[in-house]
């Protein structure tokens, strides 16, 4: 049987315990993932995409089969690039359902042979997501129990020295 790939599309800036959660929930119902850092240009990120996906690689090691990567453009591009049928998200709040809605729409119109998956979050990550590490480290708060070690010092780091993209 061939191998039951995902990918996992996002900004991750940065990574956190509810991305990690997502993950590794994910792996248990894919062989491997893929996970793909989405170069925004929308978005003003605190890491640049480089930073990211070495953040995830650390985040990531000892997990399981997980890839990290990163990609430019349209995700639809990026899956077909990869030859791969499932992408994976997470959900939190009614707020997240609209927006993934919308996207995985749009997806499905601009290929219909790419399932979206969704992984409902962990209730004790629910009110987690990287705007918010990023608004409570900015103001000198303890992200300790959001974030990975290695997440911690970066973002320490990069307030230190000016960073200031919520
Ligand atoms: P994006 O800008 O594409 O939403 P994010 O890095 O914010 O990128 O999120 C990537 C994916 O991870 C999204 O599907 C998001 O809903 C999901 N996600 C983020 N934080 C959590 C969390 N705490 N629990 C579950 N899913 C999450």
């Amino acid at each position: 049987m061939s191998e039951k790939i995902a990918i996992y599309p996002g900004s991750f800036d940065p990574v956190t315990y509810g991305h990690l959660d997502i993950i590794r929930r994910g792996l248990s119902v894919f062989d491997h993932i893929i996970v793909a850092v989405l170069n925004n240009s929308r978005k003003d990120p605190l890491f640049t995409v480089n930073e990211r996906v070495s953040l995830l690689k650390t985040a990531t090691e000892g997990l399981g089969s997980v890839s990290v990567d990163s990609f430019d453009g349209l995700l639809m591009d990026y899956v077909h690039k990869k030859n791969v049928k499932i992408v994976l998200r997470g959900l939190r709040a009614i707020s997240d359902f609209e927006y993934e809605l919308q996207i995985a729409s749009i997806n499905k119109s601009l290929n219909p042979e790419i399932e979206t998956c969704f992984m409902m979050t962990s209730n004790r990550f629910s009110f987690l997501s990287s705007s918010m590490v990023k608004e409570v480290a900015k103001y000198g708060g303890s992200v300790h129990d959001l974030v990975p070690e290695a997440v911690e010092q970066a973002i320490k780091q990069k307030y230190l020295t000016g960073g200031n993209g919520l």
